[in-house]
């Protein structure tokens, strides 16, 4: 299956817990004026590619990776494609975070199956869009104090 990627990271500190991969994938709706990566909210920047490859190049960061983070733009957008490439990343046993500017709330009572369905392949959430006035005492990994980061078990948040 193809995913559209707007950058990928071989190794980052940043990015959540531990040394890790991180796929940048295409396209956000939100537009939220501060976004750090507004070339990504484009649904057409970068390039597509299998997500095999993608695969194959995180494969090629172990066992250095603790796991591999989901960024953008916004995963959720394309989370059909992505539930599959998260399942092979769990046969890895790899850990998988994910940024997203919808809260937990939003996907997890909303009606899109594939955005719920990709919750449950997810160690670790990082929700809420991004907000500059808000940058003081935001948790760590997040950029703003409106965003959480969840630690989920199937789909569920877990006891913090
Ligand atoms: S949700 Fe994130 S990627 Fe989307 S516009 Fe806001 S800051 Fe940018």
């Amino acid at each position: 299956m193809k995913l559209q990627v707007a950058g990928f990271l071989d190794n980052s500190l940043v990015n959540g817990e531990g040394l890790r991969s991180v796929l940048f994938v295409s396209g956000c709706n939100r537009r939220c004026p501060e976004c750090q990566n507004e070339a990504m909210q484009d649904f057409s920047y970068g390039d597509k590619v299998d997500s095999s490859d993608v695969l194959d190049r995180i494969k090629s960061n172990m066992p250095l990776i603790k796991g591999v983070t989901f960024s953008g733009g916004d995963p959720f957008e394309q989370a059909k494609p992505l539930i599959d490439l998260a399942k092979e990343i769990k046969k890895l046993e790899l850990n998988i975070w994910c940024y997203t500017g919808y809260t937990y709330e939003e996907i997890a009572t909303g009606n899109d199956e594939y955005k719920k369905e990709l919750l449950k392949y997810l160690d670790v959430l990082v929700d809420g869009p991004f907000k500059m006035e808000l940058m003081e005492n935001a948790p760590k990994y997040a950029g703003s104090s409106n965003q959480r980061v969840l630690r989920l078990k199937d789909g569920k948040i877990k006891n913090q």
